[in-house]
């Protein structure tokens, strides 16, 4: 085809398009400008968004990702340092408890029978100055824990007071 020919066709294919623009109404037209840059303004602002959008996540992934990594890191070998070491301390101090101590006698000595110190072999009922001393003020034969005197020496004891007693001497108990 030739290049006059091309023009031909072109301007006879354009005319009925030309045609129908020239048609169509300047009110029209006005308004399907209005529709189109309301559209553009649409997808122009999505677009920005979009990018503020992949910027923002960017920005944030940026700040999150350096703290999470070294907490994991330096937290986790610790932990197993730590659980280890306690169990082996508690071993060495176990030997530093103090040793047992063996039972150990508290309050006054223990008495020596006085009987037996002076040994004395027979008890006389008629010494109240000396049986005194193992009667309480009412009168009552004093026990043995007290006194100090020995089993033999308190059997005597007891019954030289009871003798007393009968003859008189020394009081009988609670009177
Ligand atoms: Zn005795």
């Amino acid at each position: 085809m030739s290049e006059e020919l091309k023009k031909e066709v072109a301007e006879e294919v354009k005319a009925p398009v030309k045609e129908v623009k020239a048609e169509v109404k300047p009110e029209v037209k006005a308004e399907i400008k209005a529709e189109v840059k309301a559209e553009i303004k649409a997808e122009v602002k999505a677009e920005i968004k979009a990018e503020i959008k992949a910027e923002v996540k960017a920005e944030i992934k940026a700040e999150i990702k350096p703290e999470v990594k070294p907490e994991i890191k330096t937290e986790v070998k610790p932990e197993i340092k730590t659980v280890a070491r306690p169990e082996a301390k508690k071993f060495e101090r176990r030997p530093e408890r103090k040793p047992y101590k063996k039972f150990q006698r508290r309050g006054p000595r223990r008495k020596v029978c006085f009987f037996c110190q002076d040994k004395v072999e027979n008890i006389d009922y008629k010494d109240v100055a000396k049986l005194k001393k193992y009667v309480t003020e009412k009168g009552k034969i004093l026990p043995r824990r007290q006194t100090g005197t020995c089993a033999k020496h308190q059997r005597d004891v007891s019954n030289a007071i009871k003798k007393s007693r009968i003859a008189a001497m020394m009081p009988f108990a609670g009177e």
